[in-house]
Formats: structure tokens, C-alpha cells, sequence
């Protein structure tokens, strides 16, 4: 399987090396690195000053050249009713998209011995490999330490492990 990766607007080269490498690690893909696109100035909503998500997503799916696309981005983003997503993918879709924004936060009483910079590569690694799973048909699983658990806060995302659990892996096997 090809994923190609979809920089949109700025973003430091250290959360494109995280991503890739997620990706190849749990899902034996092929990884590449498309040129940055320029955020998607119609999906910009300035009186929330987010993004909607979906128009990442399309851009992923025009731009990207894989079986599955990623967009990744580090503007806020939203979807409908949503005050904010850290990604979005459809269920078994071309593409999906993350954001950091979000995965910056720091955690309400979270217990890590790592550095900021460490926690903040972690959380990117886990979002990028839970958006590429719902391309790949994987729906949210119940089993906390699932990378496909779903995150509504950071807190979620810093239990979750990065890797799919036995069921899932089985299921896109
Ligand atoms: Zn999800
Ligand atoms: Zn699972």
C-alpha cells in the first residue's frame, strides 16, 4: 500500500518525520512526502479562526497520489458541530487529515516522566496512525490502549499506544 503524506501550510519538518514514520512502522506502507500545499483559504471560518476539516481532506484526496492520503496541518480545525477535531477521515475513504493544534495542549493531570517535545511526537504518531485506520475501514475500538480508541481530549491520546490492538490489526490484515 501507498500513503502519501499532504503537508498543508506551514509545517516543521519534525512532525512530517513522525508521521512517516508511523505510518510505515504499523501498517507496512510505502510513505511519501508531497510538496506543501497552501492552506485552503474557503474553509477558513474567521469568526471561530478555524478550519473546516473536510476541505483538508478533499485536498488530500486531489493532491495525493497514494491508495490513502493524509493531510497534515498545524491550523485549528473544526467539523460541524465539533469546537474542534484533532483529525477526520470518512470510514473506508481516499483521505483524511490531522491537525497538531490541539495536541499541544498539555494534559489535565496526566502522569509522563517524558519531555514536552516527546509527549507532543507521541500524540502526532498515535492521530496520524488513528485517521489512516478509519481510511483503511477501522471503526472506533473500545479498548483504551487501541491507537483506534477514540481521543476526545489529549488525555485519551496519551493512554492510547500507538499501535492497533489484535482485533484491529486482524481486521486490516
Ligand atoms: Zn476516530
Ligand atoms: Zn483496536
Amino acid at each position: 500500500m501507498r500513503v502519501d503524506i499532504v503537508p498543508v501550510g506551514d509545517v516543521p519538518a519534525a512532525v512530517k518525520r513522525e508521521a512517516s514514520t508511523a505510518i510505515r512502522s504499523v501498517y507496512d506502507a510505502d510513505v511519501s512526502m508531497q510538496p506543501a500545499e497552501s492552506l485552503p483559504d474557503r474553509a477558513y471560518d474567521g469568526r471561530r479562526d478555524q478550519y473546516r476539516a473536510e476541505a483538508f481532506i478533499e485536498l488530500a484526496s486531489d493532491v495525493g497520489n497514494g491508495e490513502k492520503n493524509i493531510a497534515v496541518t498545524t491550523e485549528d480545525l473544526f467539523y460541524r458541530r465539533r469546537n474542534y477535531v484533532f483529525g477526520l477521515a470518512y470510514l473506508g475513504g481516499k483521505a483524511s487529515v490531522v491537525s497538531t493544534y490541539r495536541l499541544r495542549m498539555t494534559a489535565d493531570g496526566g502522569i509522563t516522566t517524558k519531555s514536552a517535545s516527546e509527549v507532543f511526537a507521541d500524540r502526532v504518531r498515535k492521530e496520524v496512525v488513528h485517521e489512516v485506520g478509519h481510511t483503511l475501514g477501522l471503526e472506533h475500538c473500545e479498548n483504551k490502549r487501541c491507537v483506534m480508541n477514540f481521543s476526545p481530549t489529549v488525555r485519551e491520546v496519551d493512554v492510547k499506544e500507538e499501535h492497533l490492538c489484535g482485533t484491529c490489526q486482524r481486521t486490516v490484515l
